[in-house]
Formats: structure tokens, sequence, C-alpha cells
């Protein structure tokens, strides 16, 4: 008995890669503002250790990461934000 191959379905690679257009997400949304005193919207663009994210994982534009550093440092400064949230000691 032969086998025949041809019937095999052809296995689609679909790949789902994401074109990931980096926006900056203050920009698109106006409805999202840099505040210090609102740590639930920094907190997304820190690190789980409550480190600024770099403007190239962020997609932030250079405007807003500027002003989002600010912000954080002064909810930091005030204690809204964790230096290091991590810390043992
Ligand atoms: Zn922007």
């Amino acid at each position: 008995m032969e086998q025949n191959n041809t019937d095999k379905p052809v296995r689609h690679s679909q790949k789902k890669f994401f074109h990931r257009k980096k926006f900056c997400r203050f920009c698109t949304d106006s409805n999202l503002k840099i505040d210090y005193k609102y740590p639930a919207v920094l907190n997304n663009f820190v690190t789980e250790r409550g480190k600024i994210m770099p403007r190239r994982i962020t997609g932030n534009c250079a405007r807003h990461q500027r002003e989002l550093a600010v912000a954080i440092k002064r909810a930091r400064a005030i204690a809204i934000m964790p230096f290091v949230a991590a810390e043992n000691k």
C-alpha cells in the first residue's frame, strides 16, 4: 500500500506578527493625562521594579516621554510611587 502524501493539508504558516505601530499613547488618547497625581497611568510606563521604561518600549514621543519622566519623578518625590519596588531591607 502506497502512502500518498499529497493530500496532506498544507499548514498555513500564519505568523501572528503584530505589526505593532508605535504610537505615543498620550498623543493618540487625549483623555490620558500625564499627571503625578495619577500613578495608575504612570504605572503603565514603569517596570515592575519601578524603573521608567525607555521610549523605544513605550513608543512615546519625545515630548510626552519627557513629561512622563518628570511626572514619575514627582510622584516618587511625594511618595506616591516607589523608587524601587522590590527592595528587601
Ligand atoms: Zn506624544
